[in-house]
């Protein structure tokens, strides 16, 4: 989670022109404050957490922080409340119909629960941000988290909320953090349905992640006719990323990002937020896929074959020692055989497709063989 990867994303984005668009704007964030925060974040955990980020030595590991994975820093709670406020931002300029898409790639720490920092997540931006949009009038609300792990701290902060419907399509807590997000776990007595979880088996490759997700992602939030969509697009699927065995591209992630956008023009208007997270292949992946992102989210989609700029190549490998890819693929086509042309029991992709689509489908009113 080291800065770096955020750094190289906004250098790829401007050395790519995409900063210089007509009608996008970059746009600076102030640190969301305790109100804010305390909207999903208890009370004693954001006060625990400023007590760290005032003395990392009184980290308290009961709330998360100080751990292996969220180790206590001087400034970690205005980092991570920098994080959530431009999270928050996008988001109510995105309901209020004054930008159609916003984009927030340092976002997306889906892991962040009420109580407690998790899987290097301190504040859970993508939740506040959602709570922030029901405050100001958004009836219902779609969350679709493409991370290779589970959305645990998105869908804990809506587990009974009958107005927020999240869908996280990851790898299976079988073989991956945080060992969460089976077909069963499907919300609480109160919004039955409202959580949706898709577990993927591992060396899943490009074709069965794009397959998978659109058996199971449009059929839903079409469904659900949310106000707004909000995406989550950790790329730690990548075949690169040390930490996940999804083994897919930077091509299957553009089309899952390019999907995504369809999805909010079709669902919601196109009122679309749409956040970063996971990704530890700080240079191979993580800047390619989120200018990807901003690019689509611009209406100024990148030809896959456009060269990575040069200027931006050379300082990635002065930084890192580590030569860069030098096109915007990784020679993949993303192309995937549809849910429509019909399954295989035989496919442990498919049966963990369908578990979902069995789990989740009446619920909403599917059927989970035709739909
Ligand atoms: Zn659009
Ligand atoms: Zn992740």
């Amino acid at each position: 989670m080291a800065p770096i990867r955020l750094d190289l994303t906004a250098r790829l984005c401007d050395q790519l022109g995409l900063f210089d668009v007509p009608g996008l704007s970059v746009v600076s964030a102030q640190p969301a404050d305790d109100a804010l925060l305390q909207t999903v974040h208890e009370e004693a955990y954001v006060r625990a957490v400023r007590a760290a980020s005032a003395d990392p030595r009184t980290a308290r590991a009961d709330y998360g922080l100080g751990t292996e994975d969220d180790p206590a820093f001087p400034g970690m709670h205005d980092a991570a409340a920098r994080i959530v406020g431009g999270s928050v931002d996008l988001a109510r300029a995105v309901l209020a119909g004054e930008v159609p898409h916003g984009v927030n790639f340092c976002g997306g720490m889906h892991h962040a629960k009420p109580g407690c920092a998790s899987g290097f997540c301190v504040y859970n931006d993508a939740a506040v941000a959602m709570r922030a949009m029901l405050d100001a009038g958004a009836e219902r609300i779609a969350y679709v988290d493409l991370d290779v792990h589970h959305g645990d701290g998105t869908e804990a902060a809506f587990w009974d909320d009958p107005r927020v419907l999240t869908i996280s399509v990851h790898e299976s807590g079988t073989t991956l953090f945080p060992g969460t997000g089976y077909a069963d776990e499907l919300g609480g007595p109160h919004a039955l349905g409202g959580a949706v979880n898709l577990a993927l088996p591992a060396g899943l490759g490009d074709a069965g992640w794009l397959r998978a997700l659109h058996a199971v992602v449009p059929q839903l939030v079409t469904s659900f006719a949310p106000d707004v969509l909000v995406t989550q697009h950790g790329c730690d699927t990548h075949d690169l990323d040390p930490l996940g065995h999804l083994t897919v591209s930077v091509d299957a992630q553009r089309r899952a990002s390019e999907s995504m956008h369809e999805l909010a023009h079709a669902a919601t208007g196109g009122r679309w937020l749409a956040l970063g997270g996971g990704g530890y292949e700080v240079v191979d992946v993580v800047p390619r896929t989120w200018a990807h992102l901003v690019a689509i989210a611009s209406h100024r989609p990148l030809d896959p074959s456009t060269p990575v700029p040069e200027e931006w190549l050379a300082h990635a490998a002065e930084l890192t020692g580590h030569p860069a890819p030098p096109l915007m693929t990784d020679g993949r086509t993303a192309d995937y055989t549809g849910w429509e042309s019909g399954y295989d029991p035989e496919s442990a992709l498919d049966r963990a497709v369908l578990a979902t689509r069995r789990a989740a489908f009446p619920l909403h009113g599917l059927d989970p063989d035709f739909d």
